[in-house]
């Protein structure tokens, strides 16, 4: 399916790559023809339009976030209107609340809800699902790994995905709020990139 898309989109969207999967949010931005950009350093963010935050551990991204320098303009970006994605961990950096997270540990925040790490792992520690996802057509293959769940989500949090089935039934995986998204599951695994043209048309204005 990647490649499919039509027409090049004229913005930067940089991948937060201190830690975790870059290269694929990396190859499939690129697939749907933006400009891509791994990012490590402040000067780097700086030039992206949009951004996302890949999964891996969110623990690790924040340590070496903060210690490459990047926690507070990351921030400053996010609050101030940059559209970002994040995905697994990149949903746990978003979060302006952990449930379980280490002691001290800190996100980038902008989206308002509470996110509990780890939140599947009492049942199964990864799977994947059908799940469907608004603003999706048809059904999306979301594979779930070491995967957060949104406990509780505030009054601007539109949820786009909830699990349907089983002991973890009626837990949002998918939300947005205002040009913030993100996604408990792994988008970015697989060859399915109708996430990241969501993503892709709201850093556009088209959504
Ligand atoms: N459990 C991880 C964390 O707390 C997230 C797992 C993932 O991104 N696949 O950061």
């Amino acid at each position: 399916m990647l490649g499919n898309y039509s027409g090049a989109v004229a913005i930067t969207i940089g991948v937060l790559a201190v830690q975790g999967d870059v290269r694929e949010h990396l190859r499939t931005l690129g697939s749907l023809g933006a400009d891509v950009l791994a990012v490590r350093r402040p000067t780097e963010l700086a030039v992206c339009d949009a951004l996302v935050l890949p999964g891996g551990e969110s623990t690790t991204m924040w340590k070496l976030a903060r210690s490459f320098d990047l926690l507070e303009p990351l921030r400053d970006r996010v609050k101030t209107g940059m559209p970002t994605f994040g995905t697994c961990a990149g949903m746990i950096m978003l979060a302006d609340r952990i449930a379980d997270g280490v002691e001290g540990q800190e996100t980038i925040g902008g989206l308002d809800i509470t996110v509990r790490r780890n939140a599947f792992g009492r049942q199964v520690d990864s799977f994947e699902t059908d799940l469907q996802v608004r603003g999706v057509e048809g059904s999306v293959h979301a594979v779930f790994i070491r995967a957060p769940w949104v406990e509780e989500a505030g009054p601007e949090v539109e949820v786009l995905a909830r699990i349907d089935e089983g002991p973890a039934s009626g837990h949002a995986v998918a939300v947005r709020q205002g040009a913030v998204l993100a996604t408990s599951f792994h988008p970015e695994v697989g060859e399915d990139g109708r996430l990241h043209q969501m993503f892709v048309d709201m850093a556009t204005g088209r959504r």
